[in-house]
């Protein structure tokens, strides 16, 4: 018996184990300090009302013989993928309901999204990177090859065209970055794989933070019906991280080594997968009614003010960062050529604000650090002003 030695492969990434133990040390030692956690990935504001009211009417159904419901449907049902399929009209974007995959979070689905794909392609993730993009080609055996975000260019990576890559994970507004591709961006990347016969796995997981100009999805760009595979999730958006609630496009006409990608995927999931809870798919629908809209937008806003009030200090301190405009994540250099652990302590111990470090996102993250929007109010307006305090 032989277990998958990929496994050896994983890099162990104590990141956020290590920020949790110095955070516990820290206030272990010093019990009278009060500190503010702006590290944080998920986030905090409960469900809007709707969507809970959702969640009970199903779950009220299911307690009768007459509106009880067994499996659901392997891809979603019809009644939500048609709310989604509206939802992307919305941002003047065409993607058909049977084109969709309702699943319980875009997490899953970019881990398993490899299923369908040789263990002979390579893959191109840029870095700073969402470690599951690494991880789980790392445990599928594929060949991983990075390309590298930085000040130069924006932190948003360009294709590069004398690199062969297969499958290409792009994410934006990005994690940890913030940072958000152009239309133009965006379309040289859709150009790049069309030509290179490669697919773009598009995490828009964000999408919903864009508040400039800039393609809310990869289908937003001509051509990317060809090439990508969009993967999306309420979790950021509507709080859903523990409801559980994503969707992955998949366009008809998407077709590599003579096979149909909808196709294929639906074979994969209809074998590994037996879809979301009813009451689920419910609450999901209600987020993209009127009313979810106008409810769930309220939080975002919340969110938004955040990052604003963070990254208006920055400005004022004229310290470098990307995002915090169309994403809930500011991503800074530290100040006087710090590393991310020598700011991560500093900030600690001075001004009782946890970060996180940028160089557990990967190589390029090493001088960098991440601030998050996820927190209260009234914390994030102290951890500002003690920050203003100790680098002014
Ligand atoms: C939070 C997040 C997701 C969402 O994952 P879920 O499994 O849907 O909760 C996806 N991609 C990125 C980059 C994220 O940060």
């Amino acid at each position: 018996m032989k277990i998958n030695r990929n496994f050896d492969n994983l890099v162990p990434n104590y990141l956020f184990a290590d920020v949790a133990r110095k955070t516990a040390e820290y206030a272990a030692a010093n019990p009278d300090k009060k500190i503010i956690r702006l590290g944080i990935g998920d986030v905090t504001l409960p469900l809007a009302p709707v969507v809970v009211e959702a969640m009970k009417q199903g779950a009220e159904e299911l307690a009768h013989k007459e509106t009880f419901k067994g499996y659901p449907e392997y891809e979603g049902y019809d009644f939500l993928r048609e709310a989604i399929s509206g939802y992307y009209k919305s941002f003047g974007v065409s993607v058909s309901p049977d084109e969709i995959f309702v699943s319980d979070g875009a997490k899953s689905d970019c881990g398993n999204i490899g299923d369908i794909f040789s263990q002979d392609n390579t893959v191109l993730v840029t870095d700073p990177v969402y470690p599951v993009y690494v991880d789980s080609n790392i445990m599928a055996g594929r060949k991983i090859i990075y390309t590298a975000c930085n000040e130069q260019n924006g932190f948003s990576a360009m294709p590069d065209e004398s690199v062969k890559a297969d499958i290409i994970f792009l994410c934006s507004p990005n994690n940890p970055t913030g940072a958000a591709f152009t239309f133009g961006q965006l379309k040289a990347w859709v150009d790049y794989a069309n030509k290179n016969d490669a697919v773009i796995l598009y995490d828009a997981a964000y999408e919903a933070f864009i508040t400039e100009d800039l393609p809310r999805s990869i289908y937003a760009i001509e051509g990317a019906r060809t090439c990508a595979i969009e993967l999306c999730s309420l979790s950021k958006t509507a709080g859903f991280t523990g409801t559980r609630c994503g969707y992955t496009v998949i366009p008809k006409e998407l077709e590599r080594d003579g096979h149909n990608l909808y196709a294929t995927w639906y074979r994969r999931q209809a074998t590994k997968f037996n879809g979301v809870s009813y009451p689920v798919q419910c609450a999901a629908a209600a987020v993209f009614s009127e009313e979810g809209q106008r409810q769930i937008r309220e939080n975002i806003a919340y969110y938004q003010e955040n990052a604003r009030i963070i990254a208006s200090a920055l400005d004022e301190l004229g310290i470098y960062y990307t995002g915090g405009k169309n994403s809930p994540y500011i991503w800074l250099k530290c100040p006087n050529g710090m590393g991310s652990w020598e700011f991560f302590d500093l900030l600690l111990k001075e001004a009782n604000v946890v970060g996180t470090p940028g160089e557990g996102f990967g190589e390029n993250g090493a001088g960098y650090f991440r601030l998050t929007s996820f927190g209260d109010r009234e914390s994030t307006v102290e951890a500002v002003e003690r920050i203003k305090k100790l680098l002014s």
